[in-house]
C-alpha cells in the first residue's frame, strides 16, 4: 500500500468500496503488514480485483498471493521417467514439475515419482498422461526439525530450546561427541 495501510482505513468504508469494484468476496483478512489478504469466488472476481488500484480514495495495488493460488500434488508415473516436463501436463493446470531422484552408484537416477505444481487452490483428483488416467495425491512436504533440541516446526537458527543430542537422550552433542572420542577404538 502506498501511503496509508488499508487496516487504518475504516473496515466499513472498504467492504463499501470492495462491494462496488467486485462484488462480495469470500473473505478478507487483515494482515499484519497492513495489508488486506481476500479470497475471491471466481475468476472473474480475481481479474476485477487485480486491476483496482484505488479503494475508498486510498490508492492500492492489489496482486495474486505467491503461494495460496498454488498447490502441490504427487503422481507415480512410469510413463515420466524420461521425459518429466511433457507438455502435455503443462495444459491441465501443472505450473512446475520435479521428479525425484536417486543416487544409483554414485550418478542421479530418476524415479518415476513427480511432484507436481497446478495453479489452483486445490489439486485435480486425476491428471491424463497420453491415454492414462493417474491419481493425484496431495503433497506433503517432510516437516521441519531442529538439530539443535531436535524438536519439529523450527530450525536451529531460530531455536530457542536447549541442545539435545539427537542419539543419546539427555546428553548434550559435544557431551556425546567428548564420550565417543574417549572410548577406545576397537582395531581388528
Ligand atoms: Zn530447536
Amino acid at each position: 500500500m502506498d501511503d496509508k495501510p488499508l487496516s487504518k482505513i475504516s473496515p466499513i468504508a472498504v467492504d463499501k468500496a470492495l462491494k462496488c469494484a467486485v462484488e462480495t468476496v469470500k473473505s478478507i483478512k487483515c494482515l499484519r503488514s497492513g495489508d488486506l489478504l481476500m479470497e475471491v469466488g471466481s475468476a472473474s472476481q480475481s481479474r476485477s480485483l487485480n486491476k483496482i488500484n484505488n479503494l475508498a480514495a486510498c490508492p492500492v495495488t492489489a496482486s495474486p498471493h505467491r503461494t495460496l493460488n498454488t498447490c502441490k500434488g504427487v503422481i507415480r508415473c512410469r510413463a515420466l521417467i524420461d521425459c518429466p516436463k511433457d507438455k502435455e501436463l503443462k495444459s491441465q493446470g501443472v505450473t512446475d514439475i520435479n521428479i525425484l531422484t536417486k543416487d544409483d552408484s554414485g550418478s542421479r537416477r530418476n524415479t518415476n515419482t513427480l511432484i507436481i505444481t497446478f495453479h489452483t487452490a486445490s489439486i485435480s483428483k486425476h491428471i491424463k498422461i497420453g491415454y492414462l488416467r493417474i491419481p493425484v495425491e496431495l503433497y506433503i512436504p517432510n516437516p521441519l526439525r531442529c538439530f539443535n533440541c531436535q524438536k519439529f516446526g523450527h530450525g536451529q537458527k531460530t531455536c530457542t530450546g536447549r541442545e539435545i543430542c539427537a542419539k543419546r537422550t539427555g546428553w548434550t552433542q559435544r557431551q556425546s561427541l567428548q564420550q565417543q572420542n574417549e572410548m577406545p577404538q576397537l582395531r581388528r
